[in-house]
């Protein structure tokens, strides 16, 4: 499932075609929204808040999408083979005079007013890639994702950390990740941080993330290098210990969580 770094560079790929230009052609394969006509509508900007995907147009409407499990979208010069769109699994097409952005297997597709946005949005933490999550920035929202992160002190951290709730964007890769980068048991509960190593771990999650789309930028998404995720029976590229695989969440929301046994021993 992509998450909030793959969203961001998204985001970025979809300004680069669309923003500032008027859109020539749009169609939402999308029983709710497919009568919509946003066709002569400006697009003014997309942005990425954790998982969820808000593309702007200057007649007041948003389009909110969510990738799920196997979405994306793709940019295609329009009049190309790409740009005509005509596989079924396609759900929007948006295009300028220059390029056809298309959403392929979109796991949500909605469009709002744009003052509605907070509607969508409501319940989730905060976004651990935005600018207001740093430390030293005014309001920082730090501070409210370390009290979301430890608020059920009896809670696994893996299980917390994936919780779009406690802060939105990290989904298995970023959560087995910062719990490696921090030597943390990914099942220690979360009560047993201080508000120092709790402010630390999402930190560290900020920073990897970020690290991930600056890679993404210059050598395309999934080129950055993972530690622990997806290297299983592989040793540790700390202690040589094979890497390990278990499980987050309650069934039948499991998800894979890749941990080294020796670095993230269970704390004593
Ligand atoms: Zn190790």
């Amino acid at each position: 499932m992509p998450e909030g770094d793959a969203l961001r560079v998204t985001a970025e790929r979809l300004d680069a075609a669309l923003a500032g230009h008027v859109l020539t052609r749009a169609e939402l394969r999308w029983p709710s929204a497919a009568a919509a006509n946003l066709v002569g509508a400006t697009v003014l900007g997309t942005a990425a808040y954790g998982k969820h995907l808000l593309t702007r147009f200057d007649d007041g409407r948003t389009l909110h999408t969510h990738l799920r499990m196997e979405g994306r979208w793709r940019v295609d010069r329009t009049g190309s083979r790409g740009a005509a769109a005509r596989s079924p699994a396609i759900r929007a097409v948006l295009a300028t005079r220059h390029w056809t952005c298309t959403g392929w297997q979109l796991g949500m597709l909605d469009l709002l007013a744009t003052r509605d946005e907070p509607r969508v949005l409501a319940g989730l933490g905060p976004d651990v890639l935005a600018d207001d999550f740093a430390p030293d920035a005014p309001g920082s929202r730090l501070s409210d994702g370390v009290g979301r992160l430890v608020r059920d002190p009896g809670r696994p951290l893996c299980d917390a950390l994936l919780d779009q709730r406690t802060v939105a964007g990290l989904g298995t890769i970023w959560m087995a990740e910062s719990l490696f980068a921090r030597r943390l048991h990914p099942w220690a509960p979360t009560g047993s941080l201080d508000e120092e190593a709790a402010a630390f771990l999402l930190l560290t999650a900020r920073e990897l993330m970020w690290r991930s789309i600056r890679v993404a930028r210059r050598a395309g998404l999934g080129a950055v290098e993972t530690g622990v995720h997806g290297h299983l029976g592989r040793p540790c590229r700390r202690c040589r210990t094979p890497i390990a695989v278990g499980t987050a969440n309650e069934p039948p929301f499991e998800r894979p969580v890749f941990w080294c046994p020796t670095c993230q021993a269970a704390p004593s």
